[in-house]
């Protein structure tokens, strides 16, 4: 079996917020001890509430904002580098190699220059342009795989709808050839039905290409279509990693439950099913001891207050769950029944 393409290990992003007085300077733990293997090919998941971590994550992954503890790797046929210590000509092929899609595509492309400029732009900042011929040739097949059409390229942003201009960002992130792409909220910001058409995009480019995803979404139906694996991440640390079905369809933590029991259903049996959770997410200035979805959590015991739930194998070690009590609650069935995913099962 292939390595892992990205590995993180107990990775850690702290911002600094307010001034020092009396002992240390207050922390935002955006992320805090998370451990993530991605493996080559893979469209891996990354859910959660607003507020939980998961753009810090792909942020920290890309080097844009600074790692404070725990280690990272890219394993990949060429090179092998470690995320925490990159020399400045490491990061920059580092960033040939992993690219980012953005959320918004209104935002994210220039109003003042062309299609084709927009898609050529960063193989100039990466230094991969050749003669002019060679750089065209190389947006106009890029643009084709992105099914743009040729004379789009012509023509500025303003011209081009929501579904289309994200196109034109896939493209973007493309044209310099990476290995690896961060997926942000990226079909968070368009109808509902050109979000299948970007997600059946990025599919039949992954299989094209040979791509490996970071997908990032609180959208759980998106996330179910898509991806192979899927973390769930709560208060800046993950409390449960499975493949795709498998979380849909037994998930094991009570924050997972509660997200899926969440998701709108057209099914009238299924209304009124959806577990509230009472109470906003903490401050990840000052998390909760112990677990950090106790405050929140209706199956809380004393020794969720006190000891903090590490990752452990559910079924094999490709699920894990981070609860102290969820066997015990298994066990005697407080945990919510199977999901809609699996009724849906039921009755096909
Ligand atoms: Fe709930 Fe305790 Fe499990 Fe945390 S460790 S999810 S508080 S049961």
């Amino acid at each position: 079996m292939s390595p892992p393409l990205v590995t993180l290990n107990n990775l850690e992003v702290h911002f600094p917020v307010g001034k020092r007085l009396l002992g240390p300077a207050p922390v935002v733990r955006a992320v805090d001890g998370v451990s993530i293997r991605i493996m080559p090919g893979q469209f891996y998941g990354l859910v959660g509430e607003s507020g939980s971590g998961k753009t810090t994550l792909g942020r920290a992954i890309l080097r844009a904002v600074p790692i404070a503890a725990g280690s990272g790797t890219w394993e990949d046929s060429e090179v092998h580098y470690d995320l925490h210590r990159m020399t400045p000509a490491e990061t920059k092929d580092f960033r040939r190699r992993a690219q980012l899609i953005f959320q918004d595509p209104y935002a994210a492309l220039s109003p003042r220059m062309t299609v084709r400029d927009i898609i050529a732009e960063p193989l100039e900042v990466m230094g991969l342009t050749g003669s002019r011929q060679e750089t065209d040739e190389r947006v106009r097949e890029i643009a084709a795989k992105c099914r743009l059409n040729l004379e789009h390229l012509r023509r500025f942003p303003h011209a081009f709808s929501g579904g289309q201009r994200q196109r034109i960002s896939i493209a973007r992130a493309l044209v310099c050839s990476p290995r690896f792409l961060i997926a942000d909220e990226s079909v968070a910001a368009l109808d509902v039905s050109i979000q299948a058409d970007i997600l059946n995009l990025l599919k039949s480019l992954q299989n094209d290409l040979g791509l490996t995803f970071l997908f990032i979404s609180h959208d759980l139906s998106v996330v179910a279509h898509t991806c192979d694996v899927v973390s769930v991440m709560y208060l800046g640390t993950l409390v449960e990693t499975a493949p795709t079905r498998r979380l849909f369809t037994a998930p094991r933590h009570p924050y997972t439950q509660a997200l899926l029991s969440a998701i709108p259903s057209l099914d009238p049996d299924d209304r009124g099913r959806a577990q509230r959770l009472s109470g906003e997410i903490p401050s990840p200035i000052n998390p909760p001891s112990g677990c950090r979805f106790h405050p929140r959590c209706p199956h809380a015991a004393p020794v969720c207050t006190e000891k903090i739930p590490l990752p452990e194998p559910a079924d094999d070690e490709h699920h894990t769950v981070a609860c102290h009590r969820f066997r015990e609650l298994e066990r005697r069935g407080a945990l919510l029944e199977r999901t809609r995913v699996r009724k849906l099962d039921a009755k096909a």
